[in-house]
């Protein structure tokens, strides 16, 4: 789950990382009152969304007055803010932070990250701020300074000074580059998390070191025991599929393509959608609706794969161990007698009671297609959504 900048500087600045001066602000208006309220005589306003290279994108901007602000902030409310990260549909202004700009001399790259090789939090760090890690990995990937964390003894104060002298850090300042390192670690280990990025942590003019964007991750599998975090979660910058996928305890991704997929497990969500490739379709969705797969679950399964309008056709595909394809076919019979779809559906069913299941589905009068194997499933898949594309195109050409 991903939070806001300002959400993530609170979090930072409670772990003793230091952040400039801000408030957030739900209208122009506000953000006007904010700055006044705060004084000084310059500030920097930035869209609320959950991506970054909002500085290029116009979701950053330096005012040197209220009115400014005012302006400013008109333009960013309710538009959709379309940045690298984005994609190409954008999201949604619906906050805005206004902070006492600072002066800048220097900014730094600091970012945490679970590294799967060493299977340690690391860190990353360069003196080439203010450009995307991908960016600096490119160019400058001898400015990179990585050293990882133990996690039996945590983040030492030894490392800490190692990565402020390779960042060239002025002696008289490396304390504070102590502090914020640690504090950054803490937040990370002590909240789950599974990202913690300052890009830039900036060296102010008059001496301090200030962390001047914050964006922080957290493990979804631990969000139950940080209830003060799971508030934070801002569904207008969801993916609505995803979202409502998630209210309904499935795990569900979006994808651009036509085939709907309803897969029981990981592993198996992610073969059916290769095996559809290979057949020569695009799946339009990773989705595992989990080991149980009764009615109920197939029901909102169907439901959640055709709220996405793209989708022409679903494949159906279960593998019963623990459970039992007689009632998965019943949870599909009934699943589409009370919501019936409009786009062909290929069911796959194998495991425990696999006959049984086929006679229901062969039994129940809907016009299911039934395949034996995940190959024959996928084919059937791709056959069926080009010839509902072309009767649809007749259609629309007989209208
Ligand atoms: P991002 O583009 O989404 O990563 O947003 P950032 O918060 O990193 O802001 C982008 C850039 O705006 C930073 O790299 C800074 O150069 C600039 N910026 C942000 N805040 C300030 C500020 O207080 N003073 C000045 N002078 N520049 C700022
Ligand atoms: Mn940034």
């Amino acid at each position: 789950m991903d939070i806001h900048e300002y959400q993530a500087k609170e979090i930072l600045s409670n772990f003793g990382v230091a952040v400039p001066q801000g408030a957030l602000a739900y209208s122009p208006e506000q953000a006007a009152y904010r700055a006044r309220e705060m004084g000084g005589s310059r500030w920097v306003v930035k869209a609320q969304v959950h991506a970054g290279g909002r500085g290029k994108a116009g979701g950053v901007k330096v005012c040197d007055s209220d009115a400014e602000i005012q302006s400013a902030t008109e333009g960013m409310f309710g538009q959709k803010l379309i940045t690298h990260q984005t994609g190409p549909e954008g999201k949604g202004i619906y906050r805005v932070y206004v902070e006492a700009a600072v002066p800048i001399e220097r900014e730094i790259y600091l970012g945490f990250v679970l590294d799967r090789a060493s299977q340690r939090v690391m860190i990353v760090a360069s003196g080439e701020g203010g450009m995307e890690i991908e960016d600096i990995s490119a160019e400058r990937p001898d400015s990179i300074v990585r050293a990882t964390v133990e996690p039996a003894v945590g983040l030492q104060e030894f490392q800490c000074r190692e990565i402020a002298f390779a960042l060239g850090i002025a002696s008289g300042m490396v304390q504070q580059m102590v502090r914020t390192l640690q504090g950054c670690y803490r937040a990370f280990r002590d909240l789950d998390a599974t990202m913690v990025e300052v890009n830039p942590l900036v060296i102010t003019g008059d001496g301090r070191i200030l962390a001047l964007d914050a964006k922080m991750t957290f493990d979804d599998n631990a969000l139950f025991r940080h209830p003060q975090i799971s508030e934070l979660r801002d569904k207008s910058q969801e993916d609505p599929r995803e979202s409502r996928a998630a209210d309904r305890g499935l795990s569900y991704v979006g994808l651009d393509g036509n085939i709907g997929c309803i897969v029981n497990g990981a592993g198996l969500a992610m073969a059916t959608m290769d095996t559809i490739k290979l057949a020569g379709g695009e799946p339009a969705n990773f989705l595992d609706i989990g080991g149980g797969a009764t009615p109920e679950r197939v029901a909102k399964a169907f439901r959640l794969v055709m709220s996405d309008k793209n989708v022409q056709a679903i494949l159906v595909n279960i593998f019963a161990g623990i459970n039992r394809c007689d009632w998965v076919a019943e949870g599909v019979v009934q699943a589409l007698r009370e919501n019936p779809v409009d786009v062909p559906v290929v069911v796959r069913l194998a495991g425990t009671n696999v006959e049984e299941g086929q006679k229901i589905l062969a039994q129940s009068g809907l016009p299911l297609i039934r395949a034996t194997t995940l190959n024959e499933a996928a084919e059937r898949a791709v056959a069926a959504w080009r010839s509902d594309m072309k009767t649809n195109s007749n259609l629309r050409a007989v209208q």
